[in-house]
């Protein structure tokens, strides 16, 4: 039969692996959750890198390797301007020229940004 000392020696030893697991498993969840923020952040910086390059290319920089891409750009922003034409239509609004915003026809001012309306 074990003595005594030596199943609480083996007790302490489970316990503390058990401590050291969890806190390995929490230093891997927080790792991987500082890794998906960094991701965000990178994505952000690209993001910020694509709309300076696509920016460029409409102010009249040559840039053929990206045509493409800024050709789909536009294809994709008159389809989201056409599906917020079809909810104005269908709200009987209509779309201020200066940002875009939804507003009620009978106003003379944009009440997001200000602009003129008529
Ligand atoms: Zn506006």
């Amino acid at each position: 039969m074990a003595d005594i000392n030596e199943v609480l020696d083996k007790a302490k030893v489970l316990a503390s692996t058990a401590g050291e697991k969890s806190q390995e498993l929490y230093q891997i969840s927080k790792n991987k959750v500082e890794i998906a923020q960094l991701n965000m952040k990178l994505d952000k910086n690209y993001m910020s890198i694509g709309k300076k390059v696509y920016d460029a290319v409409k102010a009249g920089e040559e840039l053929p390797d990206f045509a493409a891409l800024i050709e789909e750009i536009d294809l994709l922003k008159a389809d989201i301007e056409e599906k917020r034409d079809i909810i104005s239509a269908i709200k009987n609004t209509v779309r201020c020229p200066s940002c875009g915003a939804d507003i009620n026809e009978d106003n003379s001012f944009c009440p997001k940004c200000g602009a003129q309306i008529k």
